[in-house]
């Protein structure tokens, strides 16, 4: 039986022993789309997160995914294009289910506005990365990543504390929703300006928000007294970030962080531009895309200039992964790239070792399944300080949204391992169901985006993209359950390609060699990835680890 979602009544959170397709591998995969749609922003459009980012093309094509993955058998493979299915067709049984390529557009074709064209014209859609793929979580997916970023600053900056410092960001949806639970979690004040007071509800509804203060100056006087005090909070304000952050520095308070998580990266879907209301942007998406991507961008140049304005008086400024200091440089902001982008500030160390967001679902629907793999993760990684933190916070903190699921930043080796011992508690009955594992496409050898993950990698490799491709060759071809090839599209065509995976844990012998291969192959590729342009870490790791590379000259 499926379970009530409070949030979006009309798709309920899928649940329980009953399967509607041939096996739990489909059935699987088929809970992991309902899963997408039932914590997604905008489930009657199949929006998912990201302003386009889709789970299917359109709802014909939604109807036709359910019904293929209900009757497949095990040995075919059904073959998706842009979220649309185009083929069933016979392989064998240890063949992806699942192969999709969503919104790849060749080079010199792959620019916002021929997206739009061929979106217009029903021929593609967006799958954003994790929800064509079918791999969101909700909010939770980025949770620990931004954690970690701000615990990074606070080591770097704050002698290792975020009690008594104020963090200033923009952005309450899909994603960015989980900033105000990463700050608070890291114990800072953290104020989230967004335009859009459902997604402020949504977020507070969920419990990822504390308050919503009713203007700038009861907001500001809320973070005032809480630095004041140590004490941890989270604050949202309606309101335009153009506007707000204009007018915070315009008062001489400098934040201690700031960055933002607006949908900056479509001008046409994603950024209100100031001085529009949400109506008036709709109303122009269809007729008005000239005038909107303008706005937006003219927007964006104050809003990034204010931020370069904090940097320079001494916050700790960064871009969280939206293109904003790409669209200012577009706008005249020629130092937009002071601002350094999140990965390379800070995460990259772990990325060489191919340490990044992996995370599990729950097929049953049942909580009691990840409290008990936490208990296992805990026992495994004792040693492991990063993750046993997140887990006991997150376990005490994170509300779930749909699937009970976890995040956890675990790399090679440990990936396997766990995924090995919880096929194990599934095939002895520990577990109320199956469990799939995936992983954001944020994630060593999954992503080449030149101004997200591989901005100035050690060798220059910023821009080649044959990575996520060989990725996905290399999870086909290691039995992986699910692959899957996305390209940017609206503001991001052109500027990333990326690979997503993912592995049921059905308890079988089967199943622990898909886990046991794909995940093994995965964060192998991710290490040599980071090797082949020079980065110690990975060449340390392969030496400690075993991994197969081969080192040319
Ligand atoms: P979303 O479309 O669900 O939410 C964007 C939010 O920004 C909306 O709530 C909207 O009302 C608000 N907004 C738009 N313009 C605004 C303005 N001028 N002032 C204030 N609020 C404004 O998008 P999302 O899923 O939350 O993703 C946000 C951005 O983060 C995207 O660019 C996305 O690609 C990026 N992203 C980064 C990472 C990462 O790893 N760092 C991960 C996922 C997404």
């Amino acid at each position: 039986m499926p379970r009530p979602n409070p949030r979006h009544p009309n798709y309920p959170i899928p649940s329980g022993p009953v399967l509607r397709a041939k096996g739990w591998r489909q059935e699987a995969l088929l809970r992991l789309l309902e899963n997408v749609l039932s914590v997604g922003e905008d489930p009657d459009n199949l929006i998912v997160y990201a302003a386009l980012g889709k789970a299917a093309r359109n709802w014909a094509s939604h109807r036709a995914i359910v019904k293929a993955l209900t009757e497949m058998d095990e040995d075919q493979t059904l073959v998706i294009q842009s979220g649309k299915p185009v083929g069933l067709l016979k392989t064998h049984a240890k063949a992806p289910l699942v192969i999709m390529a969503n919104c790849n557009i060749v080079g010199q074709w792959a620019k916002a506005e021929v997206f739009y064209e061929l979106q217009r014209k029903g021929l593609i859609c967006w799958g954003g990365l994790t929800a064509g793929a079918w791999q969101y979580i909700g909010s939770q997916g980025v949770i620990q990543g931004t954690y970690e970023i701000f615990m990074r600053i606070a080591e770097k900056r704050f002698g290792g504390s975020l009690a008594g410092r104020f963090i200033l960001t923009a952005g309450l949806g899909g994603m960015g929703g989980a900033q105000p639970l990463a700050g608070r979690m890291a114990g800072a004040a953290i104020l989230c300006v967004d335009i859009d007071p459902a997604r402020a509800a949504a977020r507070k509804a969920v419990g990822y928000l504390e308050h919503v203060a009713p203007d700038l100056d009861t907001a500001l006087s809320m973070i005032e007294a809480a630095v004041k005090e140590k004490r941890a909070t989270s604050i949202g304000l309606v309101g335009n970030a153009a506007e707000i952050y204009p007018e915070i520095a315009r008062r001489g308070i400098v934040p201690d962080i700031v960055t933002d998580q607006t949908s900056a990266h479509d001008l046409v879907y994603g950024y209100v531009p100031k001085g529009m209301s949400l109506d008036q942007v709709k109303g122009l998406r269809d007729d008005g895309q000239g005038q909107l991507m303008a706005a937006s961008r003219a927007s964006i140049v104050e809003h990034v200039s204010a931020m370069l304005d904090f940097q320079k008086r001494g916050a700790e400024v960064f871009d969280n992964g939206n293109l904003i200091r790409t669209q200012a440089r577009e706008g005249g902001v020629a130092n937009a790239f002071d601002i350094p982008i999140f990965t390379e500030a800070y995460l990259r160390p772990l990325f060489a070792r191919a340490i990044g967001p992996f995370r599990w679902m729950a097929l049953s629907g049942e909580e009691s399944d990840i409290a008990r793999i936490d208990d296992l993760v805990l026992d495994m990684f004792r040693d492991n300080g990063i993750v046993t933190n997140w887990i006991r916070l997150a376990r005490e903190n994170v509300p779930f949204e749909g699937l009970p699921a976890r995040i956890a930043w675990l790399g090679h080796g440990e990936r396997t391992a766990l995924a090995l011992a919880v096929n194990r508690l599934v095939a002895v009955g520990e577990l109320k169901g199956p469990i799939a594992f995936s992983r954001d496409h944020l994630d060593a050898g999954a992503m080449t985006h030149p101004n997200i993950m591989t901005e100035r990698m050690k060798d220059g490799s910023d821009a080649i993209a044959d990575w996520p491709l060989l990725d996905a060759m290399l999870l086909s071809s290691s039995m992986a359950d699910l692959v899957v090839i996305h390209s940017g599209g609206g503001g991001y065509a052109g500027y990333m390609t990326s690979c997503g995976v993912t592995i049921v844990a059905d308890g079988t012998d089967a199943g622990a060699e898909r886990l046991e291969q794909a995940l093994t192959n995965d964060t192998s590729l991710g290490v040599i990835r980071y090797a082949d342009a020079g980065y110690e870490e990975s060449l340390d790791e392969i030496g400690k680890k075993g991994i197969g590379y081969v080192q040319v000259g």
